[in-house]
């Protein structure tokens, strides 16, 4: 097969069609087989049904927009009050194809939104390469020449660099990119991220968004800034040391675990401890790695047995499942604090039911679709052969079975709990009296009482599983309360925490951190914003 593609330029209505059909005549008269496609790059959910003066106007522009609207509107603090800001993070770089149509979409939104509501916020890099050491402005020039291309002006440029920018580069990217040097905003790398609100605050951050949104707020920054400069040197300052090891199968790309490290380390803060984050690839545990590669077999093994706790984090497919099985066996039988998050869940209700109920061949059908004890299996909704769209996701009650549950006193005596899903399978609801007999306790479950969301087991400092991910709801003033018990229990503090009615002991307390903010403001006039 042969291709010929036709493109256009400058302006559409050229007479590319014209040109393409006379190609394909003259093609055919010289005896060849001719076909023709048109491509109309809509993205539409049914082009064929527009009004000719809607050509231009593709719904994913209109949808995304909609979209970010209802979604601003959901409460998400604690009071369930409407949100007055919405701050939206458009992932990608500038320019990439897949972000074309949200960047059109905003666009489009600043009009509709009007300026003093909508303002850009543009994120760019000033590399310093070594061989002059010079801070290079170019690709923040090219990028922000880029964003104007499309139709978005940024408000504030924020140029991250790895040390602090001097005044001339300010003055450079003020000049070449068109905007005011108050709106270059530098954010340097810095020992920890919760550096990173002071450092926009000293550039003047709040007193510029007071006046560009006008926003009915004080220039001075509230307490709640002043709580994290103080957990900022805190993060500094940390002595003791708490380590975990994280059983994963992603662990070259420890980005992949970025919420799972971020929830141990608001732990750790919490608790005054650094925390030494042991990264294994659960395939280097299994007995095959043994064989090709016993350094690396014992060094993982090594790893494990000296962290101070396990944890097992979310997962799909069956490479490395056998590794986290002998991972959990062991903070089982070793009494090491033990977290399982999801997939870390599923599997140590497998590995109870290999190595305490004797089903040897127990498995999820995930991994086993014919096994004989199918202890984790499909959920009804999950429609076998489909991938797509299939999960069950978000955010989703746990009702509390009994009182007696650690993880229901770490969350303060709740009765329920809210937490985010992700998952297609879950533990066989048939099964669980057998293991509640044996001491694994499914101490939480959906409202509707049929799908386990928590395991515990009796008589051991602490091995808690959770089919949902708390760590997505874990902030830094305010650690997930099931993270939060694993590094108590990997600190031996476990005990004395619950005794003291959840509070954190007087050296370590973080009262004076605590997540509430300034008085709350109201708009002047809400209506009109
Ligand atoms: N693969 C498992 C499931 O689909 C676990 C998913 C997860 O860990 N997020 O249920």
């Amino acid at each position: 097969m042969k291709y010929i593609l036709v493109t256009g330029g400058v302006i559409s209505g050229i007479g590319k069609g014209i040109i393409a059909s006379s190609i394909g005549t003259i093609l055919k008269s010289c005896g060849l087989r001719v076909t023709a496609i048109k491509i109309d790059p809509y993205i539409n959910i049914d082009a064929g049904t527009f009004s000719p003066y809607e050509h231009v106007v593709p719904h994913i522009t209109d949808a995304v927009q909609e979209w970010v609207m209802n979604q601003a509107k959901v409460p998400v603090d604690d009071d369930r009050k409407e949100p007055q800001i919405c701050v939206i993070e458009l992932g990608g770089t500038i320019g990439d194809i897949e972000g074309m149509p949200f960047v059109e979409a905003f666009r489009q939104f600043q009009f509709k939104a009007k300026r003093e509501n909508f303002c850009n916020i543009h994120v760019s890099l000033v590399p310093q390469p070594n061989a002059t050491g010079e801070q290079k402005t170019k690709p923040t020039q090219n990028s922000v020449r880029a964003l104007r291309g499309l139709g978005l002006s940024p408000d504030l440029i924020v140029c991250r660099s790895a040390k602090p920018i001097e005044m001339a580069v300010k003055e450079k990217i003020s000049m070449f990119c068109h905007v005011e040097p108050e709106q270059v905003i530098f954010i340097h790398d810095v020992s920890s991220t919760y550096r990173v609100p002071i450092l926009l605050e000293e550039q003047g951050i709040i007193k510029y968004f007071k006046q560009r949104l006008n926003l009915p707020i004080d220039d001075q920054p509230s307490d709640l800034l002043m709580k994290w400069k103080k957990m900022a040197d805190r993060y500094e300052r940390l002595l003791k040391v708490c380590s975990i090891a994280l059983v994963g199968k992603y662990t070259k790309l420890s980005d992949c675990y970025a919420s799972v490290f971020k929830a141990l380390e608001h732990s750790a803060l919490a608790i005054n401890h650094k925390l030494d984050l042991m990264y294994i690839d659960s395939t280097e545990l299994e007995r095959s790695t043994e064989a090709e590669n016993s350094v690396k077999y014992h060094q993982a093994w090594h790893k494990l047995c000296k962290a101070d706790g396990i944890l097992v984090p979310g997962g799909f497919g069956i490479r490395g499942t056998e590794g986290k099985l002998q991972a959990i066996s062991w903070a089982r039988t070793k009494k090491k604090p033990f977290l399982g998050v999801c997939l870390g869940m599923q599997l140590a209700v497998v590995e109870f039911a290999r190595n305490c109920l004797n089903w040897k061949d127990a498995n999820s059908t995930e991994f086993d679709p014919d096994t004989k004890n199918p202890v984790v299996i499909d959920m009804p909704e999950h429609n076998p052969g489909d991938m797509g769209g299939t999960m069950r996701l978000g955010k989703r009650r746990t009702v509390f079975k009994t009182q007696n549950s650690v993880l229901r006193k770490l969350y303060g005596d709740a009765m329920f709990v809210e937490e985010r899903h992700r998952h297609r399978y879950e533990v066989n609801p048939e099964l669980t009296h057998c293991f509640e007999e044996k001491g694994l306790k499914f101490v939480g479950h959906d409202t509707e009482g049929n799908r386990m969301e928590i395991i515990e087991l009796e008589n051991h400092p602490y091995f808690v599983g959770v089919q949902f991910h708390p760590e997505f709801s874990s902030r830094p003033m305010k650690p997930s309360p099931a993270y939060l018990g694993l590094l108590l229990a990997a600190t031996g503090t476990l005990n004395a925490y619950l005794q003291r009615g959840c509070k954190l002991s007087p050296s370590d307390s973080y009262s004076d951190l605590s997540d509430d903010s300034s008085p709350e403001k109201e708009f002047p006039n809400s209506e009109t914003s």
